[in-house]
């Protein structure tokens, strides 16, 4: 299966100018074949692709000759990275792809080929030698990494020059056990499992990190809008104000990835089936019916914790380790009864607690909830007798078990 690691390049500066140079001349190519395609549609009603847009790329050599010292391959790719968005803004009638802005972070190179290694060194067309490092990947894993790589990716990032090496990974398939585990992610507690173990993300770590973002985001405005009053164009000020923004934005997203790796690892060792709900709409799902500013706090959570992405994590992995993740409808998971199956519609957002009226049920609201999960997935995969036994140990008036995953 095709996998993705990240590693650290460690270079001269003479180095990191050519990498600069070859991102700023992809970005350059991007905006200037979409100029070229938006003149074409305006007066013809038709497209460039892929095929096209190399012959441009000859001509803006021409024109341009600073765009001879990229790697020749980073920009076929630039065409043909613009012939899928522009494709894919056809079928989904999305219109044309964004025009890159001058933000130095979302250029990319990418080299299909023509890249080496040797011992913790890449070579690179037209940039020749550099060092990366990886702390985490250990001796004999990296040389495989190395024999099976397809593609090296170079990107900046607020902290530095990266590579990202794309490479064919062996499945690392677990033994069977035929355990399975129902997972309701909440506002309180990340996770709850239906076995009672609790796993929250230091979200008050989170949210101190988003409020200073935030922070520095309406300095940056104002910075800006005075500014422009006065028709100044570039202020190193504001320059070194969003490097501050983004670092915050980097830790904050290097914080959750973290923890979502561990969390992944953790349920996918013990289970072999692991139940989520179908995510899409859960949050809104749930935000509509509360007040305005819970509304606000449930979109805010989920713009900074994503769970989604937690939810990719977690995919990759039960791939790589031959386990299965079932999404089921969340329809009502919060409000069913666990136990006889009631559903109670008046259970607010704030309780939570969850009473059943009919059989006496009192249990962790999201405790509740990643049973009801639980048991959809089981009727999904209509399991052997095993999980009968397991669900009959679900105890009534059970206190989740609150553990918190050393990171
Ligand atoms: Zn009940």
């Amino acid at each position: 299966m095709r996998s993705v690691i990240k590693v650290k390049i460690y270079a001269r500066r003479t180095k990191t100018q050519l990498f600069k140079q070859a991102l700023g001349n992809s970005r350059f190519v991007w905006n200037k074949l979409l100029e070229k395609n938006k003149e074409r549609y305006k007066k013809e009603k038709k497209f460039l692709f892929y095929p096209d847009m190399c012959k441009e790329i000859t001509k803006m050599k021409e024109e341009y000759p600073f765009l001879k010292q990229s790697p020749s391959q980073t920009l076929q790719q630039i065409a043909r990275k613009l012939d899928r968005s522009l494709k894919d803004g056809i079928k989904r009638k999305k219109g044309f792809p964004q025009f890159k802005k001058k933000s130095r972070y979302d250029s990319i190179l990418i080299f299909p080929q023509g890249f080496k290694f040797e011992g913790r060194k890449l070579s690179l067309p037209k940039i020749g030698w550099v060092s990366i490092k990886d702390k985490i990947t250990k001796k004999k894993e990296w040389e495989r990494i190395k024999a099976s790589a397809k593609q090296v990716w170079i990107k900046e990032e607020v902290d530095g020059f990266f590579a990202y090496i794309v490479y064919d990974r062996e499945p690392e398939p677990k033994e069977k056990n035929g355990e399975a585990v129902g997972i309701d992610v909440g506002i309180k507690n990340t996770l709850t499992m239906s076995n009672g173990e609790v796993i929250s993300l230091n979200t008050k770590r989170i949210m101190a990190l988003v409020r200073k973002a935030e922070k520095l985001q309406s300095v940056i405005d104002r910075k800006r809008a005075i500014n422009k009053k006065r028709g100044i164009k570039n202020s190193k000020r504001i320059e070194v104000l969003e490097r501050r923004r983004d670092r915050i934005l980097k830790k904050i997203q290097n914080i959750k990835v973290d923890f979502y790796y561990k969390v992944a690892n953790h349920i996918l060792n013990n289970h072999e089936y692991v139940v989520v709900e179908d995510l899409d709409l859960k949050g809104l799902k749930e935000a509509e019916k509360g007040s305005k500013v819970i509304r606000r706090k449930v979109n805010k959570y989920l713009q900074y914790i994503s769970l989604s992405e937690f939810f990719r994590i977690l995919e990759w992995k039960a791939e790589l380790y031959g386990r299965e993740i079932i999404r089921v409808n969340p329809k009502d998971t919060s409000k069913t009864c666990s136990n006889c199956g009631y559903v109670n519609h008046e259970l607010k957002l704030s309780d939570r607690v969850f009473k059943c009226p009919v059989c006496g049920l009192k249990m962790d609201r999201d405790l509740n909830a990643s049973i009801n999960i639980l048991k959809r997935g089981l009727e999904r995969i209509a399991l052997s007798s095993g999980h009968g036994e397991y669900m009959r140990e679900m105890v009534l008036n059970r206190e989740p078990i609150r553990r918190t995953l050393a990171l």
